[in-house]
């Protein structure tokens, strides 16, 4: 059996952990530079507040019922996501953290009463951490997805719903409408509504060779998966190979050092992850852009590749030669919108044979080890080059609350 484990609300229920006093009451996050709509509580939903909604759009719908609104907390969340994950870590050895607050579980080979093992988790979770969660169990994952979705709908499941027969299978996929179903998108939703299909069930019932012709082995896989045959495999964590931090700029950024600044934060976020994943980059390769909307300015877009001289993951020296970079692709008054650095050529560092002539310098191997074990305890960034700003500088984040589980100084405070 597999297990899908889905916290609710996620963002909303880390901001309620701290707060109790926003249990209740509609909640709503919002994206970096407080964009647009994220998450929202069951309250939010009922508002009539939709996901993706521009803030500016919905004020008139934060003052009406009062909701309490967020800014994105990405070290709070991913903090709680990783306790969360722990937990459900230790119920099997082999699991797939799918998204920030998903979770599959391979259970095949444990001996237990699904639906009691399931609840154990959840009260688990919920004591340990105060996070709601459902938990969908069933042979195979796209219904353990399916089943999750009705453990959150159904609120006398408490939490959890076993898919083990085949009259629950059916009836579970006839309750599911079409674009609901994991892994079809709108466009195939739509073409299978013009065909007739219009549930989950619909689809398992189409022949083979028509959702092989229509979806490729893709559709074919899931449509297996979902008639009870496993055909959909647990993806366990397997290295990249390549890693890019690329983004577009809240404003025109024109000088040399306002683009350098940029390239060195965005080279020291790569190589964090490069490091995290124990490699080496021999090829690095970044670029630039200006906005291509406006008018006044012929658009300029350039990239640069660079061979490096040794493989390394020193932020320092990848840095450097970012910058080195920089400078051949750099043109004076442009307006830039956008620019990345893509990591690339990766061998891994454990294997790696110095070469006899250039290498990285071995002084900075333990150095990056201390740096990011100080950024992962106290936040992101917190030590960072000379030249970088600090990133939430960068980011309108009016409505932030505390980092409570990673900043010493945000701790939740108890007055008795
Ligand atoms: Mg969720």
């Amino acid at each position: 059996m597999y297990v899908l484990a889905d916290c609710n609300n996620f963002y909303a229920s880390c901001e309620r952990v701290f707060n109790p006093s926003l249990n209740g009451k509609p909640i709503v996050v919002l994206s970096n530079n407080d964009g647009c709509v994220i998450a929202r509580s069951n309250e939010a939903k009922v508002a009539g507040v939709k996901m993706g909604a521009p803030a500016f759009q919905i004020k008139e719908l934060i003052q009406r019922y009062n909701i309490q609104v967020f800014s994105s907390n990405f070290i709070l969340y991913g903090d709680m996501s990783r306790r969360v994950m722990s937990i459900l870590a230790s119920y099997t050895p082999v699991y797939e953290v799918y998204s920030i607050d998903e979770c599959f579980l391979d259970l095949n080979g444990i001996d237990a009463d699904m639906r009691e093992y399931g609840l154990r988790m959840r009260t688990q979770v919920r004591r340990w951490t105060g996070i709601p969660l459902s938990v969908g169990v069933a042979p195979t994952k796209s219904l353990a997805k399916v089943a999750n979705r009705i453990a959150k709908k159904f609120p006398e499941l408490q939490g959890v719903h076993v898919i083990d027969s085949e009259e629950k299978r059916i009836k579970a996929l006839r309750w599911l409408p079409i674009e609901d179903v994991w892994g079809i998108g709108r466009r195939y939703a739509r073409k299978l509504r013009a065909m007739g299909v219009n549930t989950a069930y619909d689809f398992t019932q189409l022949p083979e060779s028509m959702v092989r012709s229509l979806m490729t082995v893709v559709g074919w896989r899931l449509q297996r998966d979902l008639q009870g045959i496993p055909s959909i495999e647990m993806e366990l964590p397997e290295k990249k190979d390549s890693i890019a931090t690329t983004r577009s700029f809240d404003r025109d950024y024109n000088t040399f050092e306002d683009l350098h600044e940029r390239i060195a934060t965005f080279t020291m976020m790569s190589a964090e992850k490069l490091r995290r994943q124990q490699s080496l980059c021999r090829r690095m390769m970044l670029f630039v852009e200006t906005n291509r909307f406006n008018e006044k300015e012929d658009f300029y877009s350039n990239s640069v590749l660079l061979k490096l001289p040794f493989p390394t993951s020193s932020s320092l020296e990848l840095t450097q030669f970012a910058v080195n970079g920089l400078r051949k692709i750099y043109k004076e008054n442009k307006h830039y919108k956008r620019a990345g650095v893509i990591l690339m050529d990766f061998v891994d560092a454990n294997l790696y044979q110095p070469s006899l002539f250039f290498n990285s310098n071995p002084k900075h191997k333990s150095l990056m080890e201390a740096i990011d074990k100080l950024n992962n305890k106290h936040g992101k960034m917190i030590v960072r080059l000379a030249s970088q700003d600090e990133l939430t500088h960068k980011m309108r984040r009016l409505h932030l609350s505390k980092a409570y589980t990673t900043n010493v100084d945000e701790l939740i405070e108890i007055t008795i």
